[in-house]
């Protein structure tokens, strides 16, 4: 492409509403434009990042063997309403009606389409397995669309369901589907990371996301230093704590004026917060209130506390109102004595002896707190977030901490969906078996996004060669002044289309600051500056993106010289 052509120019100031540096980015790129909260328009600049990412997950599904077909964006309600998810699917789902006033929704996810095709289309063992995937839009109704094209509410997605006569097959599947993701994010030269998953909205037993590895990352995920356990801390075990000591201390009401928070407190006392525990009252399942115990320096894990047995999922925190009622107190000053509700205490939080917590009355504290002495012995279950140093679960190594953006995610859904919507095959004692489905999903916009979050500077944005724009692009200086300048520029961008290398000309009629600063932002590996003082003696100026400093190249080699410092 010529610049002189492209008529969107990029941005100097940083768009106010851009928090994340890939959405600034890509805005002051010129890659992609807001229509309203969550949607965005792909321009050229952007799009063609977004087909080579494209490009390479459809080779790898090619390659593994899944068929490429295509699912309407529309999706009738009948088929949410077998599957039970039309009344699960919170606000999220956008549900509308036609002329007809018949429901639809435009699709989140396409596992109740892709069953009823199997359901129709497979009859025998035979046809197994099976796998069918697409690149199509998804719209998901967000709360909170944020950091541009990273949580849209349109986005496009690369999703892929297989299908299995047994569970042994479908293992199979899903370990190659791994695989697939693996070269996938390999080719794309990203950081990444598969982590173990909680199947969400999706359901499912066995799941694993794919994270790319960038510190502004949505998610934290734990990995062992000394085995291979990795997971999403929403879902990252704890162990239970080691047997608690004997109770030393006598139980004590203390006075604690204008303490509101742990750490008032700990400065107060003096103590650690490890030897504090917070009261947390959430909405049971039985329009009652659950009292949840954290030691004072963990955090709760929602995730986890939401899968307790009389604890209403989706995890709310109780009313105000509502803990008043249970304990005649704020949320400031809640403590688990004389709390008549159930209460769970995390692993560490029961193991703590002489331990010290709210009164249920403001500004009051005890201390020398014991359980099964002070108040009944509690359930104890694991539903703190794990933190850094906690010993792996794997059994060697102790945990470590980091962010990633999720950018794919894969799923055994087992019989979740075929037995709702009766989706059989015959076996081959022609008896008629429910199918098992696995569902494997790739952010496709999202993955442009994180590439960039991980590889970026003060200047712009460093691409991947796999998935960057253009690989390479060419600044000519005094391209209107200039015939020799012109001449070789011209000849060069025909040489490099002509090797299959996508080629940017910078012919605008701008100065040469202006046009380094471009092609830092716009992050294009290569960069050959062609002047006449270097043409003198037949030298061009060569530089890497990821390079501080440019080299001279003698005019003849430019070709193999980029393709021999290609995928850095
Ligand atoms: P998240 O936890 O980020 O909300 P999810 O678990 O709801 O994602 P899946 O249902 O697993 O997402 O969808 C498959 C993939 O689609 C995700 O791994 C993610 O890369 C992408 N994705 C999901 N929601 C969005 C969104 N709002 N905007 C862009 N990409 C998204
Ligand atoms: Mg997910």
């Amino acid at each position: 492409m010529r610049l002189s052509r492209y008529p969107i120019s990029t941005l100097k100031e940083v768009p106010a509403d851009a928090e994340v540096i890939s959405h600034r980015l890509m805005l002051r790129a010129g890659m992609i434009r807001r229509l309203a909260a969550g949607l965005y328009s792909w321009l050229p600049m952007g799009l063609r990042a977004l087909k080579k990412v494209e490009h390479i997950i459809r080779e790898e599904m090619d390659r593994a063997g899944a068929l490429e077909l295509c699912m309407p964006t529309i999706q009738p309600a009948e088929l949410w309403k077998e599957s039970t998810r039309w009344n699960k699917y919170g606000p999220e789902l956008l549900r509308f009606k036609d002329r007809h006033e018949r429901e639809f929704a435009y699709g989140p996810t396409h596992e109740e389409v892709i069953t009823d095709i199997a359901r129709r289309e497979l009859r025998s063992y035979r046809q197994l397995p099976v796998n069918f995937y697409q690149i199509q839009t998804k719209f998901r109704d967000e709360i909170r669309p944020r950091f541009g094209v990273m949580r849209a509410r349109e986005f496009l997605m690369k999703d892929a369901y297989s299908f299995h006569v047994d569970e042994a097959s479908l293992n199979q599947g899903y370990l190659a589907m791994y695989d697939a993701y693996v070269r996938i994010f390999t080719r794309m030269g990203l950081k990444f990371r598969a982590v173990q998953a909680d199947g969400g909205s999706i359901g499912g037993n066995v799941s694993q996301e794919f994270h790319v590895l960038a510190d502004s990352g949505e998610d934290a995920i734990a990995f062992s230093d000394g085995d291979s356990y990795a997971a999403n801390l929403e879902l990252a075990a704890t162990a239970p704590a080691s047997p608690r000591p004997a109770a030393s201390r006598a139980l004590e009401r203390v006075s604690t004026p204008n303490v509101r928070s742990i750490d008032d407190l700990c400065a107060f006392l003096k103590v650690n917060a490890a030897q504090c525990v917070k009261t947390l009252l959430v909405d049971g399942s039985n329009n009652d209130v659950v009292a949840l115990i954290i030691r004072g320096d963990h955090e709760l894990n929602a995730v986890k506390s939401q899968k307790l047995p009389g604890v209403a999922n989706p995890l709310r925190m109780a009313s105000a109102d509502r803990v008043r009622a249970a304990t005649g107190a704020d949320a400031g000053s809640l403590g688990p004595i004389g709390f008549a509700g159930k209460v769970y205490a995390d692993h560490a939080a029961a193991a703590v002896a002489d331990f010290i917590c709210g009164a249920n009355e403001r500004e009051v504290h005890y201390t020398g707190a014991n359980w099964g002495r002070d108040l009944p012995d509690v359930i104890s279950v694991d539903m703190r977030n794990a933190i850094e140093g906690d010993p792996s679960p794997g059994g060697s190594g102790s945990l470590q901490i980091a962010r990633g953006i999720e950018v794919g995610h894969i799923f055994q859904l087992g019989q979740l969906y075929s037995a709702a919507m009766q989706a059989t095959v015959l076996d081959e004692q022609s008896k008629a078996v429910t199918m098992y489905m696995g569902c494997y999903g790739i952010g496709v916009t999202r993955v442009v996004a994180a590439a960039i979050e991980q590889n970026n500077d003060a200047n712009g944005i460093i691409w991947p060669e796999a998935i960057a724009p253009f690989r390479i692009v060419l600044v000519p200086l005094a391209y209107q002044k200039s015939a020799l300048v012109k001449e070789v520029a011209d000849r060069l961008y025909e040489e490099f289309s002509a090797a299959g290398i996508d080629v940017l000309l910078d012919d605008r009629d701008a100065r040469p600051g202006v046009k380094f600063a471009d092609s830092e932002l716009l992050g294009i590996p290569h960069r050959i500056v062609i002047g006449e003082r270097g043409l003198g003696t037949g030298q061009l100026e060569y530089r890497h993106r990821r390079d501080s400093a440019a080299t001279e190249i003698p005019v003849a080699s430019a070709v193999d010289h980029v393709l021999q410092n290609s995928n850095r």
